[in-house]
C-alpha cells in the first residue's frame, strides 16, 4: 500500500527507526527492495533520480512504482528525488508520484524559500507531500561529476524557512555526503538533535552509504527518521555476477543477470534494513 513519505517518517521517529530509502528506479531493483521489505517486515520508501538514471524515462518509471508500491503488502512510499524545478516535480506528480523532492540547496535562501513554497502549493493540492533541502549535501552518485563542498544547515533559519515554505519534510547536511565518503565521515549529530529539538518537520539523510553501523544508529538517536542509500549497495553487484559467470565457466544469458541482481539487492537491502532498525515495523 501507499503512504506519504512524511507521514511513514513521522511514524518512524515516534519509533526510534529510520524509514530506509533506495532508488527504485528500475524493476530490479524496484522489486529486490519490496520483496526484502516483505520478508522482514520493513516500511520502504523507493525513490527516482531523474539524474543518475537518466537513461529511464520518467513515464516509464512512475507509472512502474506506483503500480508496485499499490499492490505491495507492505507500507511504501515513492518520491521523486532532487527535483530541480516547478515542469519536473508536475510531470511526476502527473503520472501518479506520491511524494516529491525539490532540491533547491544551490540557490540563496530566499530563492530556495520562495521556490520550494510555490512547489508545496501546487504538490498539496494533489495531495502529495514535499521534502525540500537546506543547506547543502555535497558529492554525487555519479562517478564521474566533481560536486561542490558540502555546507551545513544552519539551524538558525530552520524555523523561518519551515514556516514560509509549509515543507513536509527536510534533507539536512550534517557532514553527509552523497556517493562514496572521501575518508573517514564525520557527522554532526548536536546539529540533527538540535534542529530535531525545534521541529516536528521529519529530518531526512541523503547520502547514507559507506558509514558505520554506530553513525547509522546515532543519526537515528539524533532525529534522523529517513535515510538514503544507493552507492553502498551496488558496488559490489559486478563482482558478484563475475562470480556467477566464474562458476558456470560461461557467461550468463541475460535474464540470469536478472535473476541474480535482483537476489543481490534483496540480500543487501534486508541487511540495510536491520541496521536502520525498520524490520518489523511495518
Ligand atoms: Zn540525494
Amino acid at each position: 500500500m501507499i503512504v506519504p513519505l512524511a507521514v511513514m517518517q513521522k511514524e518512524a521517529r515516534k519509533k526510534g527507526y529510520a524509514v530506509p530509502h533506495f532508488l527504485g528506479a528500475n524493476f530490479e531493483m524496484t522489486l529486490a527492495a519490496i520483496e526484502a521489505a516483505k520478508e522482514c517486515g520493513s516500511p520502504l520508501a523507493l525513490g527516482f533520480a531523474p539524474e543518475v538514471f537518466a537513461m529511464i524515462p520518467l513515464e516509464y518509471a512512475v507509472p512502474m512504482l506506483r503500480e508496485a508500491a499499490d499492490r505491495a503488502t507492505v507500507p511504501v512510499s515513492i518520491q521523486l528525488e532532487h527535483g530541480t524545478g516547478y515542469e519536473i516535480l508536475a510531470r511526476a506528480i502527473s503520472l501518479g508520484m506520491q511524494s516529491v523532492m525539490f532540491d533547491g540547496s544551490h540557490l540563496p535562501v530566499e530563492e530556495n524559500i520562495q521556490k520550494t513554497k510555490e512547489i508545496v502549493k501546487m504538490a498539496h493540492a494533489f495531495g502529495c507531500d514535499v521534502e525540500a533541502e537546506l543547506g547543502y549535501v555535497g558529492g554525487s552518485a555519479l562517478c564521474d561529476i566533481e560536486s561542490e563542498e558540502s555546507r551545513e544547515t544552519d539551524p538558525d533559519i530552520v524555523l523561518e524557512f519551515i514556516q514560509q515554505s509549509q515543507v513536509d519534510s527536510l534533507a539536512i547536511s550534517f557532514g553527509n555526503v552523497h556517493g562514496r565518503y572521501r575518508g573517514e565521515a564525520k557527522l554532526n549529530y548536536a546539529l540533527v538533535e538540535k534542529i530535531a529539538g525545534m521541529t516536528e518537520v521529519p529530518l531526512t539523510m541523503h547520502g547514507g552509504s559507506g558509514l558505520t553501523k554506530e553513525q547509522y544508529k546515532k543519526s537515528i538517536e539524533a532525529g534522523i527518521s529517513n535515510i538514503h542509500f544507493y552507492t553502498n549497495i551496488t558496488l559490489g553487484l559486478w563482482r558478484s555476477l563475475e562470480e556467477l559467470a566464474k562458476k558456470r565457466n560461461s557467461q550468463p544469458v541475460y535474464h540470469e543477470i536478472c535473476g541474480a541482481t535482483i537476489a543481490y539487492f534483496k540480500k543487501e537491502i534486508l541487511n540495510i534494513m536491520e541496521i536502520c532498525k525498520s524490520a518489523g515495523k511495518a
